[in-house]
């Protein structure tokens, strides 16, 4: 298991993190089976999806739409339950093919971390199993 750490600069944002999980994976020596991308927090998430700056809001204005501020029952403990219902309907992370020692993704699937109560230092775990051969 390898471990990348993200420092999330806004409240809301978006990182690209594809060229660090790519370098782990190369690491990793695994030629054929499975890339696991998976943040070990309640209040982020992980996208595979395009990344460039239009999209990049939009994602983070869609999920304000979706889940906006109001008096939700969790905001009188922490007051960040919007930060739960986007991490939990985004979901903690993506399992993506690897062969020829490469992930198998899209043009446009880039491997997106989604911070929805930041600013904080965030953990992306990426486990990479299957055969070195
Ligand atoms: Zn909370």
């Amino acid at each position: 298991m390898q471990e990348l750490r993200v420092q999330t600069k806004q409240a809301k944002q978006v990182v690209d993190i594809t060229q660090e999980v790519t370098s782990a994976v190369s690491e990793s020596g695994v030629k054929e089976g499975f890339c696991l991308v998976f943040v070990p927090h309640a209040t982020a998430g992980v996208i595979l999806n395009e990344f460039e700056p239009n999209i990049a809001s939009d994602y983070l204005k869609w999920l304000e739409e979706f889940f906006p501020k109001k008096n939700w029952a969790h905001n009188r403990i922490d007051d960040n339950a919007e930060a739960h219902l986007k991490s939990a309907i985004i979901g903690p992370g993506e399992l993506i093919p690897v062969s020829g020692g490469r992930l198998v993704r899209g043009t446009w699937q880039s491997i997106i971390l989604c911070e929805f109560d930041g600013p904080r230092d965030r953990r992306v775990v990426v486990q990479v199993v299957g055969e070195k051969k």
